[in-house]
């Protein structure tokens, strides 16, 4: 795990990297990649949740007592920014089964290339949740940027943003906009192409996750 920008960190374990690999393969299949999109989500949830508060409570094994350590009790919320962040919301829930879940439906405009907001639903104790947004790829950073400000509206006060990959020039806007909110990525390719694409990436991640091409 490394932190290259301010609140960004690469999470640069040897699974993680390895699979993400074969997301990127022209050839893997829908199946094969919407099974890896959901285990690297596994991994990314168990780095993006590392720093979670604990306390310890009084508990019975079956041998003795012991003071054992648990989770203090910091309440969740996954936010899935439409459609592509469903690839990753599963992986995420299978590591925080309690979690609660919220979508933010935006569409980018081809044009303009701006997000456009269609859906939009979540807890509404937003305020006192960690809140955790997931989106396969921080390209340009306008649906990233418009789904957290909306967010923040809604009251959330402690937000994650988990992608699988970023472009540098996503990065620089997400933190331009956002410098409160932490960044976990894959990796940080070289740059975006003319259509918004991250290059080299793994092509549309939603055309890629449900076989929409
Ligand atoms: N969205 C995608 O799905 N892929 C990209 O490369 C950029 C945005």
């Amino acid at each position: 795990m490394r932190a290259q920008r301010p609140n960004v960190t690469v999470v640069e374990h040897p699974l993680v990297q390895h699979k993400l690999t074969l997301m990127r393969k022209r050839e893997t299949t829908t199946v094969k990649f919407r099974q890896l999109a959901r285990e690297v989500a596994t991994l990314l949830a168990y780095e993006v949740t590392r720093d979670l508060p604990m306390t310890t409570t009084p508990i019975d094994t079956p041998v003795a007592e012991m003071t054992a350590p648990t989770l203090a009790g910091k309440k969740l919320c996954l936010i899935s920014i439409l459609r592509a962040g469903e690839g990753l919301l599963q992986g995420m829930l299978d590591l925080v089964p309690s979690a609660r879940v919220g979508h933010v439906g935006l569409y980018r405009d081809p044009e303009s290339l701006t997000a456009v907001e269609y859906y939009f639903k979540v807890p509404d104790d937003l305020q006192e949740r960690l809140v955790i947004v997931v989106d396969p790829m921080l390209a340009t950073g306008n649906s990233a940027v418009a789904a957290v400000a909306r967010i923040k509206e809604e009251g959330a006060q402690q937000i994650k943003f988990v992608c699988l990959l970023a472009a540098p020039e996503g990065i620089d806007r997400f933190r331009t906009s956002h410098p409160d909110v932490p960044v976990f990525t894959a990796a940080i390719d070289q740059r975006l192409n003319d259509h918004g694409y991250i290059v080299p990436g793994l092509g549309d991640a939603g055309d890629r996750l449900y076989g929409t091409k």
